[in-house]
């Protein structure tokens, strides 16, 4: 099993928060989509023919692409690869793009599921961030998306943020619990390097994000969602039963994946590649011919490294007998010796050859999973 990932560099004008590469113009938009389709067959034997089960259009802002754009994108995508045909297929698309006709026609293109910037539902706090949209016209996304038959539909919401105290917050949850989605990813807001945010915070001109206030609200958010159907499955994800990513899952899981356009990676079990987070060097990469821009080889320790961090993040947990099979004995029980003895014991739970994080281990989950790392 597969996935292939293809981002879509643009965008409309860039999120304060933003760290992502995209461009904030369209005047490359037909360039792109010639060097993508050139790409698709380039990198066509990179999955050695295993089935994709899942395809995801991220960015950037997917929903910048008109329907026939997709429809050639798709049709380029299931003629190289044995796409599943029950695959899962994401669109990340943003509120103001979502109208009543452009949601008909994803569904029509066989988009299965959406992941919608949402960020907000408070005017205030989307102009802060520089997003396009205003609350209203989230809630109405949603409403279109639902309409036009999209039933598995995710929205991402950011917490965290100084402008919006907890109240404010909790209404946000309320609202986002009250539209017909099945998933839910929610994120601290995080100053990323090239961010805009992170020069203002550099500059002064903008605080320092509030590590205290993200806990809190991460906590109000997990307190909320125990008491509905959402199962909080990752730190930063929660859906309803059947509804949990398989994209990210099976990223999660360590399954190979293809990565096409500028700054996508690329797995096959073993190594790494990426192409360059910059948009006129990938057009020439694919012009000569060049599959991708820099390559990692994984050795032992740099795989075990990664399953830690990836399971540790996920409420499955780590798979202690693959573990052992996979990564040795020894590293077991340096592993578990470190849990016993160096990790708060109401942060983590062990069953039928499991060891997971409890939901306030999660918080931690990158800071436990670093301190285990083998160097
Ligand atoms: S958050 Fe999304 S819309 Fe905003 S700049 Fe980043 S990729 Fe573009």
């Amino acid at each position: 099993m597969a996935g292939l990932y293809l981002h879509i560099p643009f965008c409309r004008s860039k999120c304060i928060y933003c760290g992502f590469y995209s461009v904030a113009n369209l005047r490359q938009k037909e360039a792109f989509l010639t060097a993508l389709k050139k790409e698709i067959l380039l990198r066509r034997a990179y999955l050695a023919g295993q089935p994709v089960r899942t395809l995801y259009f991220g960015g950037g802002t997917p929903s910048l692409l008109t329907g026939d754009e997709i429809a050639d994108i798709l049709q380029t995508l299931t003629d190289t690869f044995p796409v599943e045909r029950d695959a899962e297929i994401t669109l990340e698309a943003n509120p103001e793009q979502l109208t009543p006709d452009y949601c008909r026609t994803l569904h029509d293109l066989g988009i299965n599921r959406l992941s919608i910037g949402v960020q907000s539902f408070q005017d205030a706090v989307l102009r802060f961030m520089g997003r396009r949209h205003t609350a209203a016209q989230a809630l109405e996304a949603v409403r279109n998306a639902a309409a036009a038959g999209i039933d598995n539909l995710s929205i991402d919401l950011i917490y965290g943020v100084a402008e919006r105290p907890d109240d404010q917050w909790a209404e946000d949850i309320e609202t986002a619990l009250s539209m017909p989605i099945r998933h839910l990813s929610c994120y601290a807001l995080t100053p990323e390097e090239n961010s805009i945010l992170y020069k203002q915070i550099q500059r002064r001109t903008h605080a320092p994000v509030d590590d205290e206030q993200a806990a809190r609200q991460y906590g109000q958010l997990c307190r909320r969602l125990q008491q509905t159907p959402f199962r909080h499955y990752e730190v930063s994800n929660f859906a309803v039963e059947g509804y949990e990513s398989r994209h990210n899952s099976a990223y999660w899981d360590h399954t190979p994946y293809l990565g096409l356009g500028p700054e996508a990676h690329s797995f096959n079990g073993q190594s790494r590649q990426w192409n360059p987070a910059n948009l006129g060097q990938y057009l020439h990469n694919i012009e000569e011919g060049i599959h991708f821009e820099e390559q990692e080889m994984l050795d032992d320790t740099a795989l075990y490294n990664e399953t830690l961090l990836l399971s540790l993040r996920t409420r499955k947990g780590l798979d202690l007998p693959y573990i052992q099979s996979r990564f040795g004995a020894e590293r077991i029980q340096q592993l578990l010796h470190y849990f016993h003895h160096s990790v708060n014991p109401s942060f983590y739970e062990e069953e039928a050859g499991r060891l997971r994080l409890t939901e306030s281990g999660l918080w931690f989950a990158d800071g436990i999973a670093g301190d285990a790392f083998e160097l």
